[in-house]
């Protein structure tokens, strides 16, 4: 793990304001390190992707709108990135860390899991999918490895986004590390690839928590790929017939008549013991009024101009990396009131204990109104989204 050190003092490797450590773990595109604020000691995890290995990844134009999209992200179960430094050799993604290791390796140290925990981490992983697709994100590389367990056991999905960015490169034909999660029409090379494609994943992940084994699996990739292409996958006897009916609408083979989040959602078995926490209602957003001051934020981090971000709004492509900033924005701003109005609330209340069990982690700020803790939401809030917690570096171009 730790790199040869002959000299013993060395000194150590910084980004930003942070101090790198021990490797986390190896991806596909490079190796993510530990990261220590050299002051507060606030730890993170940095991923250091190699620009020579993924030419690709080429941070301009639309792909640099799309990682400052990313930052926009703010969900309780999504990794956030805080910030992305780019230097001529790499490009390091300074993110929230978490130290409870992969889903995956849970799976493995315990076997299948009890339906009621598989039924908690399930949701909670719909709940950060659901958030991604409404902000015009798909994963396409959803399995255990990318979910990550914080300190509570609680859901982090990482990569969100990445995949995407490489989807035009090297990415599709070079990474393909493990084909069990993919879907039919993905291992099938059809080019578009929507929300669907996630919804499989998540039936294979669902199939892989209540099972402690894959719905299709072989050591030879041509018969893996007529197992995932058939749909077809054994049905243990000791499986709820109501997640039964659920696994079989996830892995269907037809991405039309799969279910979609909101079929998902409605589910019974899904919605038993569901924490309202995770599907907070829309915000109910008048779209003939344009908030000025979100469109000024979207101007200030994407250096454009306010007609820029008008015609942008107007032309209701939902894909538009500026009307997609304008809308996490006004989301963003939406969370923070009320999570202003919880801490009022909670001021009048004080003395009353505040709830356990469900309650987010302190950096998923906000994101539970009802569920804060006054003294939790401002100390504790990594950074506000215009501060750069790595330094001067990554600022700007
Ligand atoms: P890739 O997708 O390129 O394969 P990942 O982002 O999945 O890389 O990172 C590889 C491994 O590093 C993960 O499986 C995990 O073990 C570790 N890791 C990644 N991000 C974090 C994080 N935010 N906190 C803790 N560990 C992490
Ligand atoms: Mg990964």
């Amino acid at each position: 793990m730790s790199e040869p050190n002959k000299l013993g003092a060395q000194p150590p490797v910084k980004i930003g304001h942070y101090i790198l450590g021990q490797t986390l773990g190896v991806g596909t595109f490079g190796k993510v390190k530990i990261g220590e604020h050299q002051l507060t000691k606030h730890k993170v995890a940095v991923k250091i992707l190699n620009r020579q290995k993924i030419k690709s990844l080429d941070v301009v134009g639309k792909i640099r709108r799309e990682i400052q999209n990313l930052k926009l992200f703010r969900h309780p179960h999504i990794i956030k990135l805080y910030q992305v430094i780019s230097t001529p050799t790499d490009i390091f993604m300074i993110m929230e860390y978490v130290s409870g290791g992969e889903l995956f390796d849970y799976i493995v140290k315990h076997g299948k899991l009890q339906e009621h925990e598989a039924r908690r981490f399930f949701q909670q992983i719909i709940s950060g999918v659901d958030y991604c697709h409404r902000h015009m994100i798909v994963h396409r590389d959803l399995k255990p490895e990318n979910l990550l367990l914080d300190h509570n056991m609680h859901v982090k999905i990482a990569d969100f986004g990445l995949s995407n960015m490489m989807m035009d490169g090297e990415f599709l034909r070079t990474s393909c590390g493990s084909p069990n999660y993919a879907a039919p029409e993905v291992i099938s090379g059809k080019l578009y690839a929507g929300p669907e494609v996630d919804i499989w994943s998540c039936g294979v992940i669902l199939y892989a928590l209540l099972c402690g084994t894959l719905p299709f699996d072989d050591e030879h990739v041509p018969t893996l790929f007529r197992k995932i292409k058939s749909g077809i996958f054994p049905i243990p006897e000791y499986l709820n017939k109501s997640v039964v009916s659920l696994l079989c609408q996830m892995l269907q083979i037809d991405p039309m008549k799969r279910a979609t989040i909101e079929d998902i959602k409605k589910h019974e078995w899904f919605q038993k013991d569901c924490p309202a926490y995770l599907f907070p209602s829309p915000v109910e957003q008048d779209s003939s009024v344009i908030d000025i001051d979100a469109v000024r934020e979207v101007c200030d981090k994407f250096g454009v101009q306010e007609p820029e971000v008008h015609s942008a709004l107007l032309s209701g492509d939902p894909h538009d990396q500026l009307a997609i900033a304008y809308h996490l924005i006004i989301d963003n701003k939406r969370i923070a009131d009320e999570a202003a109005k919880a801490e009022i609330k909670d001021f009048y209340v004080a003395g009353s204990p505040p709830p356990v069990n469900m309650s987010p982690s302190p950096g998923d700020f906000g994101y539970s109104p009802m569920k804060l803790h006054p003294e939790r939401i401002t100390p504790l809030r990594p950074w506000p989204t215009n501060t750069n917690p790595a330094g001067e570096k990554g600022r700007g171009k």
